[in-house]
């Protein structure tokens, strides 16, 4: 028997051929009944088309639910975006259908798994891109070093925040903007583009520049680099700008130091020398004579150990290893010792030396000597750096209160201009403006600064007026 899931267009055929059958074998049996011939064709003609009409319905309903279900089936691929096969059960007819879809499907599914596994790939690679562009950026935003990156059109792709605060603009707003417009510095955008234009053959350059900063001219190390893609080609610029004004200004220094240092340790050697002669050829008749020249020689002697000490006692401040003795020390005690030693070079220069001093009694917990050399490094600037007939005053007070010795050592001297101020303490720093009134080191201040703060955690400030005269003053906490 033909069920109605079974009927299928090719079915119509066999409906047909029974609708047939059915006419013939009704047509016998009826005239079986005497019937006329007319009428029973006419019935078995009915029966036929009612079968028929019966048949062409399943038919139909079954060819819809089959269509509808591979609709159905089609729609949930789309919501779900899986690709699968139509599966429709039991209609051979639809099957011709179906069969070449699935075949259709199968190589969709395929081609979209190989798109699948491509896209996947590229985002992977676009991942690692980002995360080596962030990396690259962490890197250039976190070097203290100006750094400009510029592209084939000298057009700015990258630069940190020294660069924006050295040149004056913010890489937001600026993106993409060729360096022209960028860069007031006409010179630096002339040494990025002829870096871009010379190409590949050129690897790394070095250029030595003067940029003003706040008013202030910098110098600076620029190296540029061009950047170059795998297939040889220039991309764009790295320019590196480093600060080297300090560098300079150190090297400077150093320099100085050296002729200063050599110029002090010479001029007390030659003057004991000569004066050794002069006694050993018995220049010196009489005992007045002899006695000047021994003390010449003392003083000079003394001037050639405090240099040398300075310089050591530096080095050992600095390098940790100077033992600081400290016991009950009257600073007072100090100082008179400090103005007993000065007072011939204050005469020398007829100054008057000034002497406010707080009683005895008053003790600081201190290493003696190291407090006498800071004193003495005090008292002697004020003397260098002070005119003939000018006024030193040395002032020592206790500030109950507070619990601090306070020592000030004023002059009427040279001053010294606010712009130097900063760097007083500084080691080898020499103020320019005083530099010809006394010969120097630049290490006397360094090693008063070293002594209080460092090795008796005290405190040591200056306030000066160009032209008029300069305080410099220490305090150290008092014993009670
Ligand atoms: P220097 O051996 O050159 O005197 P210092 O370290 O003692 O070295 O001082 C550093 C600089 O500070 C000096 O070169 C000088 O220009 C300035 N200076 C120090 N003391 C005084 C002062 N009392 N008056 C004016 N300038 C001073």
């Amino acid at each position: 028997m033909i069920t109605a899931k079974r009927i299928g267009l090719g079915s119509v055929a066999l409906i047909s051929l029974g609708a047939a059958t059915a006419y013939l074998s009704t047509t016998m049996v009826l005239q079986g009944y005497s019937l006329t011939r007319r009428s029973v064709d006419s019935v078995v003609l009915a029966l036929v088309i009612v079968l028929a009409a019966v048949m062409v319905g399943i038919f139909w309903r079954n060819l819809q639910r089959s269509l509808r279900a591979v609709g159905q089936q089609l729609r949930s691929m789309t919501q779900s975006g899986q690709i699968g096969l139509v599966m429709v059960e039991g209609n051979e007819d639809v099957s011709l259908v179906t069969q070449p879809l699935n075949a259709f499907l199968t190589a969709l599914r395929s081609q979209l798994m190989e798109l699948e596994g491509g896209n996947r790939e590229l985002k992977i690679q676009s991942r690692i891109a980002s995360a080596e562009k962030h990396h690259t950026e962490a890197i250039i935003f976190s070097i203290s070093d100006a750094v400009i990156v510029t592209n084939r059109f000298d057009e700015l792709i990258l630069a940190n925040e020294a660069a924006e605060k050295l040149l004056g603009f913010r890489l937001a707003n600026n993106l993409r903007k060729t360096l022209d417009q960028i860069i007031s510095d006409g010179t630096l955008v002339r040494l990025i583009r002829e870096t871009r234009s010379h190409g590949r053959g050129f690897t790394r350059k070095v250029v030595e520049h003067s940029i003003d900063h706040k008013g202030q001219p910098r110098t600076f190390s620029i190296t540029l680099s061009c950047v170059v893609t795998p297939n040889e080609e220039v991309s764009g610029v790295v320019a590196v700008l480093h600060d080297v004004t300090r560098e300079k200004e150190i090297a400077r220094m150093k320099t100085d130091f050296v002729s200063n240092v050599s110029h002090e340790l010479k001029t007390p050697l030659a003057s004991i020398k000569a004066y050794t002669e002069m006694l050993v050829d018995g220049e010196a008749n009489d005992e007045n004579t002899r006695r000047e020249f021994y003390e010449i020689i003392a003083s000079e002697t003394d001037r050639l150990h405090r240099l040398i000490e300075n310089i050591l006692n530096i080095s050992r401040i600095e390098s940790g290893v100077m033992k600081v003795s400290k016991e009950p020390t009257s600073l007072t005690g100090v100082v008179k010792q400090v103005l007993g030693v000065a007072a011939p070079q204050a005469k020398a220069k007829s100054i008057h030396i000034v002497e406010r001093l707080a009683p005895v009694y008053y003790q600081v917990d201190a290493d003696a000597d190291m407090i006498y050399q800071a004193v003495l490094n005090l008292v002697s600037n004020a003397i260098k750096y002070t005119p003939e007939e000018g006024t030193i005053t040395i002032g020592l007070t206790v500030d109950e209160r507070r619990g601090v010795a306070v020592c000030d050592v004023s002059d009427t001297g040279m001053g010294i201009p606010a712009g130097d101020l900063p760097h007083v303490f500084d080691k080898f720093y020499r103020v320019s403006a005083n530099r010809k009134m006394a010969k120097g080191t630049g290490l006397g201040l360094t090693l008063v600064k070293h002594i209080i703060e460092t090795a008796h955690d005290g405190k040591l400030s200056v306030t000066s007026e160009a032209g008029k005269g300069s305080t410099f003053s220490f305090e150290l906490p008092v014993l009670v």
